[in-house]
């Protein structure tokens, strides 16, 4: 039986070694005690720690006091200028009330306020222990009885909230105008990696900064770690002259911190029996005031903010780039010499599975990483395109991976949370896979995996009310001092110039051509193939995604998909992937390339020898041309010596996993707010980073 206890958040119950607790990047995931509070209600009580999440007296009341009032955020947000983002942070995410009660206050001022239709919040959050989603969903259903007005985000928090793995998860909940990035791991690690403008040197964009700290760790005496030196240092280096800090605490060692890190500090009447907390503002930041800062309060809050951007190339980089953007405000005109997704991103479908690495690797693994982010987005598009009655953008059919050609074996795989990656028994995965012979004892299962059809998704973003699409050929971009001019022609061979604020080049490996400065990458022709099996071959072929060397799946194509691919409606196909060709451009459709993906299905899987025809004459096929920088990275970034000209391209064959959250990473680094990728992997995906300064050989 949970005992009774009353409890604030200055008091610590039973101290813990929690603090020595992760190593590796290997998250531990919260103990969860249950207790009684004053009236008797259970209330949560951190296992680890032994500490409360919040006051047992009335934890949202106390929320609203010393986070939300006395950051003074009801004012402060109500003020903010057409596009301009407030960037909260806070340390310590347990159960999530802090972000809840700023979600509800947002949605309401919103309400209140039409001027705040374009205006977005950010909200970064810290854990080392994050909640599981079992207990984190018990917790959450308390407080919707207890204050129904939190009832939607909370059902929104808990349909997005990320497996738990180290690094940061990106949440956008578009309807809101709101950002939240969760970064799971040790609090000063993770601020450590938040770049900012020193971090990205970028010419012509605003710096992130901080607006508002939620300093929510435990009491000190249960847990220093969140008030030590190295956190307030971090504070300091993402604050801007005006950010303001709150905190329940007045202890010496909170007092001092703030003090010593270019805080002036404030003793005010704490929440409930609480005679004291604190508030400060920052009056020594260490970046001075930039003339493009977007902070608060800036006299002219939104002009650094592009109002026009265009991106060159429709392909999944564009498309995605295009959509991050108009997400911020901005009008985007998204050119292509030909239809959208006409080159290699118009696959009848693309397999969203990651090639997986050791755990301790994951938070720096883009591929991993951006594979979180995208299947979460897909999803969330589902939900427009059930509205909207058409073909969903992701199907969740799960994959399994044979382990072929892997960089992780299953007791590394064990590492990683089930609903995430998984291995199947060989039984369960000859049944999910549909294969009667075969050995499957070593695999991996993703669960969350499936197929992406590009064209459902690019229909849902070209009816993105920001975004236009026009057919042009560029043949030249010329920077001026406040604007780029775009010139060619279009589909008539009439002269077409365009005027922007910035010019995103994302046209895969002709970028080089439309700007010498951009790294001239290997060109990988990649051929898919499909046929139409009958239905005695239907029934004995796989029936999942399989990947091995290459990969394989049934599909049925969908309302539109005949619009890119030689497909019926309706009709059940079996596709099998893809040859890799090096400085290989042609796109016709070869027979021997058939006979490749043929051949690496046969030697991974030898019972599908007598199911899979041997007469290929009416297969069909696509093939496009991959770019590929020599570091296998993407580009992400601003070209050096250019104030006005950024990069999204070389995804090679992993588009639809990390375009959608490198579109992310440059759009914040645009428009000056925080990047979900670390700084280091910002600096990799460079457009100057040192390996791309030498051509290749
Ligand atoms: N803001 C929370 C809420 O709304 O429920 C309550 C936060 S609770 C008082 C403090 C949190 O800090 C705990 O969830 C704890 O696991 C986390 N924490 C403790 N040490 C940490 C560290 N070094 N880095 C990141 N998080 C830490």
């Amino acid at each position: 039986m949970p005992n009774s206890i009353s409890a604030s958040k200055e008091t610590c119950n039973a101290p813990t070694s929690a603090q020595n607790a992760n190593s590796l990047n290997i998250i531990t995931p919260a103990k969860i005690d249950w207790q009684l509070d004053d009236t008797g209600k259970p209330v949560p009580v951190s296992g680890e720690f032994g500490d409360v999440y919040f006051s047992h007296a009335d934890g949202l009341a106390e929320t609203r006091h010393v986070f939300l009032t006395h950051n003074k955020l009801p004012e402060r947000l109500a003020m903010l200028n057409p596009k301009q983002c407030f960037t909260i942070a806070e340390l310590g995410f347990g159960t999530g009330l802090n972000l809840l009660a700023t979600w509800e206050l947002w949605r309401q001022l919103r309400q209140a306020h039409p001027h705040l239709a374009t205006a977005r919040l950010h909200f970064i959050t810290t854990e080392k222990f994050p909640i599981p989603l079992t207990d984190l969903t018990q917790i959450l259903a308390l407080w919707q009885q207890r204050a129904p007005e939190l009832a939607a985000p909370i059902s929104q928090l808990l349909a997005t909230y990320p497996p738990l793995i180290a690094g940061c998860h990106r949440l956008n909940f578009y309807d809101d105008n709101l950002t939240v990035d969760m970064w799971f791991g040790d609090a000063a690690e993770s601020l450590g990696k938040l770049a900012n403008k020193l971090a990205t040197q970028l010419a012509n964009a605003p710096a992130p900064y901080v607006d508002a700290w939620f300093l929510d760790g435990l009491a000190p005496s249960c847990n220093e770690t969140l008030w030590a030196k190295d956190i307030f240092a971090q504070v300091q280096r993402l604050s801007h002259p005006t950010t303001t800090a709150a905190t329940y605490s007045c202890a010496g060692i909170v007092k001092r911190g703030l003090k010593e890190h270019g805080f002036e500090i404030n003793k005010v009447k704490g929440f409930g029996r609480k005679k004291q907390m604190l508030t400060a503002v920052m009056t020594d930041a260490i970046e001075s005031d930039e003339p493009h800062s977007n902070y608060t309060n800036h006299p002219d809050g939104t002009c650094h903010i592009p109002s026009h951007s265009a991106v060159i190339g429709a392909g999944v980089s564009g498309l995605l780039t295009a959509w991050s953007l108009a997400n911020r405000g901005i009008q985007v005109t998204l050119l292509d010499k030909s239809a959208p997704l006409a080159g290699a991103s118009g696959n009848p479908r693309a397999l969203l599975a990651p090639k997986m690495t050791p755990i301790h690797h994951v938070d720096e693994h883009l591929h991993t990483i951006g594979y979180l982010y995208s299947t979460q987005l897909y999803q969330l598009l589902n939900k427009q395109a059930i509205k909207e009655k058409t073909a969903p953008i992701l199907e969740p059919t799960g994959a399994l991976d044979l382990l072929i050609k892997a960089n992780i074996g299953t007791a590394q795989i064990a590492d990683y949370p089930n609903p995430m990656a998984t291995t199947l028994s060989n039984e369960q995965a000859k049944k999910t896979a549909g294969l009667i012979e075969q050995d499957l004892s070593e695999n991996l299962y993703l669960p969350q995996s499936g197929l992406v059809n590009p064209q459902a998704l690019k229909d849902i973003i070209l009816t993105h009310p920001l975004i236009s699409f026009q057919q042009v050929t560029v043949h030249e971009m010329s920077e001026a001092d406040d604007e780029v001019g775009i010139k060619g022609h279009n589909q008539h061979k009439e002269s077409i110039s365009i005027a922007a604020d910035n010019v995103i080049v994302c046209a895969a490996f002709e970028s080089h051509q439309l700007d010498k400065r951009i790294f001239d990458c290997r060109k990988i022709r990649g051929q898919l193939s499909w046929f139409t099996p009958t239905p005695e071959q239907y029934a004995k072929l796989p029936k999942t995604p399989l990947k091995y060397s290459g990969y394989c799946t049934p599909f049925t194509a969908q309302v539109g998909d005949d619009g890119l691919n030689n497909v019926e409606t309706g009709q059940p196909q079996f596709l099998l992937g893809a040859s890799f060709i090096r400085n290989d451009i042609d796109t016709k459709i070869r027979m021997d390339e058939h006979q490749i993906s043929r051949d690496k299905l046969i030697t991974a899987i030898p019972e599908m020898e007598a199911i899979i025809p041997t007469d290929m004459s009416g297969w069909q096929g696509r093939a496009g041309v991959r770019t590929q920088t020599p570091d296998y990275h993407p580009i992400v970034g601003q070209l050096n010596d250019s104030r006005r000209i950024w990069v999204v391209n070389a995804m090679g064959a992993k588009g639809y996993a990390i375009a959608p959250l490198c579109a992310e990473a440059l759009a914040d680094m645009m428009i000056g707010t925080f990047s979900p990728l670390s700084a280091a992997m910002l600096a990799r995906l460079s457009p100057n980073r040192r390996r791309l300064q030498a051509p290749l050989t």
